[in-house]
């Protein structure tokens, strides 16, 4: 489930902060490993892959709305898909070296919780694929 390496420590200094023991007492287990520790959640596993309903996507960690059912799209990978983040102040982006390769993390911008990755590989018009994990957002229906 984990690199060999962790990643670099995070110095961002976020809106939402907690320690790692509130982290782990408010989080389900799955999404604190996924938030938190950079996991990896199982494929095809999130109810979030088979949502298609209008709404918005928000971090399970601190409710920061992160993605629209707008940019979603069926990537056949088996995790929620994005072709665009909700605005340019939803998520960042960090380089993650695990798994001896440079991949790019999306965090969520607000608490700084691990979100996914994103790779070039997505539809127009962004081309690019942002892959969530389901365990690590919640969804709320209606406006999008
Ligand atoms: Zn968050």
């Amino acid at each position: 489930m984990f690199g060999l390496w962790k990643t670099a420590a995070d110095t961002t200094k976020y809106r939402v902060e907690k320690t790692d023991a509130q982290w782990r007492a408010q989080l389900s287990g799955n999404a604190y490993q996924v938030l938190r520790h950079e996991g990896t959640e199982r494929p095809f596993t999130s109810p979030l892959n088979d949502e298609h309903r209008t709404g918005i996507f928000k971090c399970a960690g601190c409710d920061w709305p992160v993605f629209s059912s707008k940019t979603k799209f069926d990537s056949g990978t088996g995790w929620p898909s994005f072709w665009a983040p909700l605005n340019p102040q939803a998520v960042l982006k960090r380089t993650d070296t695990s798994l001896m390769m440079v991949r790019t993390e999306i965090h969520c911008a607000n608490c700084g919780g691990h979100l996914g990755h994103l790779f070039d590989d997505g539809p127009r018009p962004t081309g690019l694929r942002y892959c969530m994990n389901g365990v690590a957002m919640g969804f709320q229906p209606g406006a999008a």
